[in-house]
């Protein structure tokens, strides 16, 4: 679904990303580890093309991202492919992102009506039941600020699924929560990749990468120091950086 190579990005003289690939194919669940700075949120951002970048291929479906723009930085050339991309990654941040304004079904409803031009009726449907799948049907009228943490990174979960996107981008989906608020997030994505969604993931909660990935890739300064599946990486990790990293981690 979406392929990174070599991919390189700096914002001035600060290199980011020196090299990056990356391949979540349908189905495939990824997750990206590594301490803080390493540039897990800007390869994240590169995916949907939040990002410009100077060097590399990022590929959506296999259709590689057109460029314009020689020399230091590039952007994408073609604004259709781009929405293509965009409407076809949903990503879910850490801090819920919903709008404060709108009811949880407005919020939900809000792309696919506005963005996908899709009609009320059969958004309204999917929304509704979107929201009861991630356990909060009965809050679809309150406003974002009447429920708690977890509840609103549920809705912001239903509002991404509600786009009927090709993957989900997640950039540390619970490390706004109190723990048991955590693992009713947890127990959604979880869900989502016994579904077989493909889901690409930042995340500091190594027990959700180890349970939930078919593939982990551990982020070191910019480049991927490590990476394999999960049983391997987290029992046998073979980088000195990464056994570190690990037993920092909770
Ligand atoms: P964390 O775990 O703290 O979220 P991260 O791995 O997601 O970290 P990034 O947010 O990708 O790290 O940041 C990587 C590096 O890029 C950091 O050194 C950061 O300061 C820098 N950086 C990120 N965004 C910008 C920006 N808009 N302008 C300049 N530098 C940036
Ligand atoms: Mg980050």
């Amino acid at each position: 679904v979406i392929e990174i190579r070599d991919l390189h990005k700096s914002y001035g003289t600060l290199d980011v990303l020196k090299g990056v690939s990356i391949n979540a194919q349908k189905g495939d669940v990824v997750s990206l580890i590594g301490s803080s700075g390493s540039g897990k949120s800007t390869l994240l951002r590169c995916c949907n093309l939040l990002e410009d970048s100077q060097q590399g291929e990022i590929l959506f479906q296999g259709e590689p991202v057109r460029w314009r723009g020689a020399g230091q930085t590039r952007h994408p050339a073609d604004r259709a492919q781009v929405t293509r991309i965009r409407t076809n990654l949903s990503m879910v941040f850490q801090s819920f992102n919903l709008w404060s304004h709108m009811t949880v079904l407005q919020n939900v409803m809000e792309a696919p009506l506005h963005v996908l031009k899709q009609d009320r009726a059969s958004v309204e449907a999917r929304a509704r039941a979107l929201l009861d799948k991630v356990g909060i049907g009965d809050k679809a009228d309150v406003f974002p600020a009447q429920m708690s943490g977890g509840q609103q990174q549920r809705a912001a979960i239903a509002r991404a699924l509600c786009m009927e996107p090709a993957a989900l981008l997640f950039d540390e989906p619970t490390s706004a929560l109190d723990p048991e608020l955590e693992q009713e997030v947890v127990r959604v994505i979880k869900a989502l990749a016994l579904e077989g969604r493909t889901m690409l993931i930042v995340t500091h909660d190594m027990r959700l990468a180890a349970d939930v990935s078919d593939h982990v890739v551990f982020l070191h300064d910019g480049r991927i120091e490590e990476q394999g599946p999960p049983e391997s990486l987290f029992k046998t990790p073979q980088s000195a950086r990464l056994k570190q990293f690990l037993s920092h981690a909770q």
